[in-house]
């Protein structure tokens, strides 16, 4: 049974020190003991009132050792999806059997939660090219440095639940810098059937926990402003089969998810771009396979001009990762993410998908 207690971060501190054996888990101001959780909320910044900006933090430190293990939201405050596949693991999950400490941080940028905007709405910064953060720089820095060494440099692991930009929409994909063992341990765990390779660039929070010695995943998974019950349901398989990896559930077993593709550096993928402004008939949704030479959309002007329509095709057989919603173009502006796929895992695809069923949330 694990005890639960509620407290902000200008209560008054219970005994806390470096001294402290492993399975106890201590941040600034606070500590949680095996079989305890806490609900914090922990103060980052202050609003032009002065009043304090604290983000929710759930810390659910099991009666049983095993590692410490961070899962974190809307850095970007419009990407709502994680925040619930985060809520849910805290509040509604048994965690009686827990080996481990799990850190849920469920909304890491208020400020633009707030607003339901991407980035912190001063000066529009990115929380997410921020860490790990400085004391003494920048509102967006000092906010990303109060949640790295508090709540992100004390784990042994991390997932980061993103969704694709406003305005489009991804399938359920993980991005990890697949040159570290225990990231690409993490990232084959998780149970998704694309996994994206890189680093990921500089400031982000995978990138900066791995680099700091917390192996960290992104978890990339529909549209911002949306709560997707199928992709919610899919990462918390994800969340259970990583958490059975690592031996936080023993008892529980990792999930295959019938295939699976990592695209790196040296594999076909691009951004399709429109080269014409106007209107969008997107022809293939999120997770389709489409064939070289197949139509993915047209552009057309507001008269539909017969010879003004712009055709774009598909220039290698791949499948869709992710893809425009709102259906208007400037040119330039990306149209869908569409990555190569061996022969072997196009097989696999085709054999678990029926014809009807291409379209199938993903
Ligand atoms: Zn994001």
């Amino acid at each position: 049974m694990i005890r639960m207690s509620d407290y902000d971060s200008g209560d008054e501190p219970p005994d806390g020190g470096s001294s402290e054996p492993d399975d106890v888990f201590t941040y600034n101001g606070g500590r949680v003991d095996p079989g305890e959780s806490a609900n914090i909320r922990y103060g980052i910044s202050e609003t032009y009132l002065g009043d304090p900006v604290r983000i929710p933090v759930t810390v659910v430190n099991g009666a049983y050792p095993g590692p410490t293990v961070f899962l974190s939201a809307a850095a970007h405050g419009d990407e709502l999806n994680g925040i619930e596949v985060v809520r849910e693991v805290a509040h509604d999950w048994d965690h009686s059997q827990l080996h481990g400490t799990l850190v849920c941080l469920p909304v890491m940028n208020v400020p633009g939660f707030l607003a339901q905007e991407r980035y912190l709405p001063i000066y529009d910064r990115d929380l997410n090219r921020s860490f790990p953060g400085r004391e003494g720089s920048t509102s967006a820095r000092r906010m990303a440095h109060r949640i790295f060494t508090n709540f992100i440099e004390p784990c042994d692991l991390g997932i980061d639940f993103h969704t694709s930009t406003r305005g489009r929409t991804n399938m359920l994909h993980v991005r990890a810098n697949m040159s570290d063992p225990t990231v690409d341990r993490l990232a084959k765990s998780f149970s998704s059937n694309v996994v994206i390779a890189g680093r990921g660039p500089a400031g982000t929070l995978r990138r900066e926990a791995t680099d700091a010695g917390v192996p960290t995943i992104t978890v990339e998974m529909g549209e911002a402003h949306r709560f997707q019950r199928t992709l919610i349901d899919r990462a918390l398989t994800g969340v259970a089969s990583a958490l059975a990896e690592f031996g936080c559930h023993p008892d529980s077993s990792v999930h295959w998810p019938g295939w699976r593709t990592i695209i790196d550096d040296d594999d076909e993928k691009t951004w399709l771009r429109a080269d014409a402004g106007g209107i969008v008939d997107m022809k293939r949704g999120r997770g389709a396979l489409v064939e070289e030479g197949e139509v993915i959309c047209t552009i057309t002007n507001p008269f539909k001009e017969e010879d003004e329509v712009v055709t774009v095709e598909a220039p290698f057989t791949g499948l869709i990762v992710g893809v425009l919603e709102n259906p208007v173009v400037y040119p330039g502006n990306p149209l869908c993410h569409l990555v190569g796929l061996s022969p072997d895992t196009r097989t696999a695809l085709q054999r678990e998908r029926r014809p009807e069923s291409s379209q199938s949330e993903l």
